[in-house]
């Protein structure tokens, strides 16, 4: 087909939202490392993780051989309010770039919570009224996840309690606002409202907060208040496998015009986004069909593949949570306070892990100056002003079409634009004031946060 024919904007109709998710570990011969119990470190089994989870999504999180999971009606329906979402042909920036290559972006932002968050959030409170609990409680750092919760709680009637990294709660406060909308109660973390909170005050006081931290707090309230479980927006196999609707629609948009990527691009925090965009692709590479060259993008500042162990470790600051196994900096580790960009979790998806572990994938990390002045570019030539998170990736795709501009090798590029950053005028601004500086963390830093490793193999 002649490159003519392919529009600005590849829109599918409702018809082609995907009506099952993706599974991509029913085809990893190398299954990621079991969750353990922090206090046994035996296998998490469903038993043991039914007090913190809901039913259904704890089957989610343990199946590791159906590849493909019925989307329940519900979700189905509340997915048509704001998908599909559009996969944008980037010409406009090609153009700018002078670059052979082609750019294609899937753009997750055309909801209130401006993500990817939603299409996770939604399934996660839908299994939760279908339990008949009363609510759910969570963390939540730059407040997309907060926001896409509340969203959804919202829809279903279900109690939501949020609690955010103290940093971001001040920085956001119209973030904070959008979440009281929709009816969430939010407090900022570490707070004097759980016993992990005031142990964590006690011993860092004055401290910004993390998501660690925010994550050990709302999983006590879970644990402690009837009716009630944790739910969390990344890192875990089931938000990953809800996530997957994100490249199936790609991968349906791609196949209508006959197009296939050579690179494919995305910022990685937890990496349920990466995740979800790279999943049936990844699934035609682990079958031995089809081979891509997949890049997972994090912040110089929070380099948990690049820099990262591969090792068993808490999902928070508390110590509460299982271990899981993957690329992290020890669950103590904060980002700077000046790190601007979001993807500030220590830690990675175990399956994203094992993948890049086993080199189906690679990794590279920016910093925030580079990824805002990508944002920037991008932002005046495409128009949409992006989320910093999704601008990791933008700026891989930038450096990768001007690769191709030296060899002129004509690649196709595909990058997931996670998100808008309307609510990171802060950070903007900071970049336009040309205040903005990076910080990179030096190795004893990073041996300091590994020496709290647990020690389990
Ligand atoms: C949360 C978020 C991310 C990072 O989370 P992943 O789980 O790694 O996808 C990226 N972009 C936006 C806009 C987000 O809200």
């Amino acid at each position: 087909m002649s490159e003519k024919t392919i529009p600005y904007k590849i829109y599918l109709n409702e018809q082609e939202i995907p009506k099952q998710w993706y599974n991509m570990r029913a085809d990893m011969k190398n299954k990621p490392a079991p969750l353990l119990n922090p206090g046994t470190l035996q296998p998490m089994t469903f038993e043991d993780l039914r007090p913190v989870f809901c039913d259904e999504l704890v089957k989610q999180e343990l199946d590791e051989t159906n590849a493909f999971i019925d989307i329940p009606e519900e979700i189905q329906d509340f997915y048509k309010m704001y998908r599909p979402s559009p996969l944008i042909r980037a010409y406009c920036l090609e153009k700018k770039l002078q670059t052979p290559a082609h750019i294609y972006y899937k753009f997750e932002g055309n909801n209130t919570s401006g993500s990817h968050k939603l299409n996770s959030a939604i399934a996660q409170a839908y299994y939760a009224k279908k339990q008949g609990l009363k609510g759910v409680t969570t963390e939540t750092g730059a407040g997309q996840w907060g926001t896409a919760l509340s969203m959804a709680c919202s829809y279903f009637d279900l109690d939501c309690k949020v609690y955010m990294v103290k940093v971001s709660y001040e920085q956001k406060p119209f973030r904070r606002e959008v979440m009281r909308t929709y009816g969430a109660e939010v407090t900022p973390s570490p707070s004097e409202t759980t016993n992990v909170g005031r142990k964590i005050l006690e011993k860092y006081p004055g401290t910004n907060g993390s998501l660690g931290c925010a994550i050990s707090e709302a999983v006590e309230v879970a644990t402690s208040h009837e009716g009630y479980r944790y739910v969390l927006g990344s890192v875990l196999n089931q938000v990953l496998l809800h996530q997957s609707v994100i490249g199936l629609e790609t991968k349906t948009a791609m196949d209508k015009y006959g197009i296939t990527p050579d690179i494919i691009i995305g910022c990685a925090g937890g990496g349920s986004n990466l995740g979800g965009l790279i999943s049936p692709f990844m699934g035609e590479k682990l079958r031995g069909e089809k081979n891509y060259d997949f890049i997972a993008v994090e912040p110089a500042s929070c380099p948990s593949f690049t820099r990262g162990k591969f090792a068993y470790d808490f999902c928070d600051t508390g110590m509460v949570c299982p271990l899981a196994k993957m690329y992290t900096l020890g669950s103590g580790f904060m980002p700077s306070p000046n790190h601007a960009g979001g993807l500030r979790f220590h830690g990675m998806s175990s399956t994203l892990s094992q993948l890049y572990h086993d080199g189906y994938m690679r990794a590279v990390s920016v910093e925030q100056t580079d990824v805002f002045e990508a944002a920037q570019q991008f932002a005046r030539i495409e128009g949409i002003l992006p989320a910093p998170e999704s601008s990791h990736a933008i700026r891989v795709a930038i450096d990768e079409a001007l690769k191709c501009k030296e060899t002129g090798e004509q690649k196709t590029i595909l990058f997931g634009l996670t998100g808008t950053g309307y609510f990171d005028m802060y950070a903007y601004q900071k970049y336009n004031d040309g205040l903005m500086t990076d910080y990179i963390p030096s190795d004893e830093e990073l041996e300091k946060s590994f020496a709290s490793l647990p020690k389990v193999d």
